[in-house]
């Protein structure tokens, strides 16, 4: 239910009666209209920074073209309209990383171009590596099922596999093993062989499975592609493919720290939310606009909010570059605090904020059951949101390495939506932000409450 949309729902209808003078209905009409449009006027401004930082011109905001950067520059520009102050006179933390940047990736089986993202993709780690002729071997998952159950059997597998695999491409049907060890050993399959035996030749892995891109902080010398069921057969032709890819040792890239002073200044309350995402891959760019320009718009929110209304304790708030690569800049932060983490009372990440039509789960939950408790309550009095679903501790974003160093915190995440993920389908119009206002209502009275 929305609660900002029913109010104004009603103010209308009052509006509306014939009772009230021509005067006063004008009156109370413009009142109510700035009262509504102020509710959605925080949507709006959320809508806004999820449309700039999907745009094609951020390019995913990952390691291609600057899109990382710009979009740290874009924030920063935010804290400072909204008048957020410096820390050390400076919004931004630097650090550098490894990454492998994939830059470019084509594929052609049976005479048909394959689009990046949607009917394949490419293992993160992979070298470079352009098109060679080759024979084609096929794995054959059932066999290797079958040989299992033996040792002499599975020893005998492995031999004709060594034998059989030389030279040529492989290729791994789409299979699903009922133990996932085997899954494994099916997925890391290249991995047992020298980089001798993988160069010039490539591995592709056809899969059920939704294609969901990651990166990776390594490369190896294997090129591996991972392509969509429905592009398999028997008699597979590879007309053509290439990767292009480049491991830069020590990759730029920032977190964007900005600060409102509290009553209180001693404790400190920490918002956070990762800005960056996967990047680019040719002309295929990810934009993450669930992952995570909505938190990121959330935290935005957050902020423009306390800089009209004096918060109790001193918030600070921080967007990390390099969550996608293994939570770089959360890392780097906890390791080269700029404030004092024992004086942080309590810590709040989004990411995924974009849905909420089936409410909100809030990772560690059920280890800060105080805070769950308080957060509950509030929800329950004001009918904001359909849930508040308990989790336990998981080291899937940036509050882990708070967490670790005994930080109170939560990690949340709205549930519901379009559910693309990791992909190029996560674009800003796929998020109706139906929940956000009441979402950010709600951790308004919450830090109030601190
Ligand atoms: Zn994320």
């Amino acid at each position: 239910m929305d609660v900002g949309k029913l109010k104004c729902k009603y103010v209308f209808n009052v509006v509306d009666s014939k009772r009230l003078t021509l005067n006063f209905k004008f009156f109370i009409s413009f009142l109510f209209s700035t009262i509504c449009f102020a509710q959605n006027a925080e949507t709006n401004y959320a809508r806004s920074v999820i449309t700039t930082l999907t745009s094609e011109e951020f390019a995913g905001r990952g390691y291609v073209d600057d899109g990382m950067e710009k979009s740290a520059e874009f924030i920063a520009n935010e804290f400072e309209k909204l008048g957020l102050k410096k820390i050390n006179d400076s919004y931004f933390q630097d650090f550098t990383m490894p990454i492998n940047v994939i830059k470019n990736a084509k594929l052609k089986l049976n005479d048909k171009e394959l689009k990046y993202g949607e009917d394949f993709i490419v293992k993160p780690s992979s070298y470079s590596q352009n098109f060679h002729q080759k024979e084609i071997y096929h794995f054959e998952p059932e066999y290797f099922a079958i040989s299992l159950k033996y040792e002499s059997s599975f020893i005998d597998f492995i031999q004709k596999d060594m034998l059989a695999q030389k030279g040529k491409h492989v290729v791994f049907p789409p299979y699903q093993f009922e133990v996932d060890s085997l899954n494994q050993y099916y997925k890391h399959w290249a991995n047992f062989y020298k980089p001798e035996e993988n160069q010039n030749r490539s591995i592709f892995y056809f899969t059920k499975d939704k294609l969901t891109a990651s990166l990776s902080q390594v490369q190896d010398s294997i090129a591996e592609f991972i392509v969509n069921e429905k592009y398999y057969s028997k008699n597979l032709n590879i007309d053509d493919y290439g990767i292009e890819s480049e491991f830069i040792n020590n990759f730029k890239s920032k977190n964007v720290i900005g600060k409102i002073e509290g009553e209180n200044k001693d404790s400190l309350i920490v918002i956070t939310a990762h800005y960056d995402h996967l990047g680019k891959v040719g002309n295929v760019y990810f934009p993450g606009a669930n992952d995570n320009a909505s938190g990121t718009a959330f935290l935005l929110n957050l902020a423009k909010y306390y800089s009209k209304n004096k918060p109790k304790y001193t918030l600070i708030f921080i967007a990390f570059g390099a969550e996608e690569a293994g939570l770089i800049g959360s890392y780097h932060f906890v390791e080269n605090p700029l404030i004092d983490l024992k004086r942080i009372k309590f810590l709040l990440n989004f990411d995924i904020m974009g849905a909420g039509e089936d409410g909100i789960q809030i990772v560690n939950s059920s280890i800060f059951t105080k805070e769950y408790e308080l957060l509950n309550q509030i929800n329950s009095k004001n009918n904001y949101l359909k849930q508040i679903k308990k989790r336990g501790e998981a080291c899937n974003s940036d509050h882990c390495p708070f967490y670790e160093k005994g930080i109170p915190s939560f990690f949340t995440y709205t549930l519901g939506g379009a559910g693309h993920y990791h992909d190029p389908f996560d674009k800003g119009e796929t998020l109706n932000l139906s929940e956000f206002q009441n979402i950010r209502d709600l951790f308004v009275e919450f830090i109030n409450k601190l």
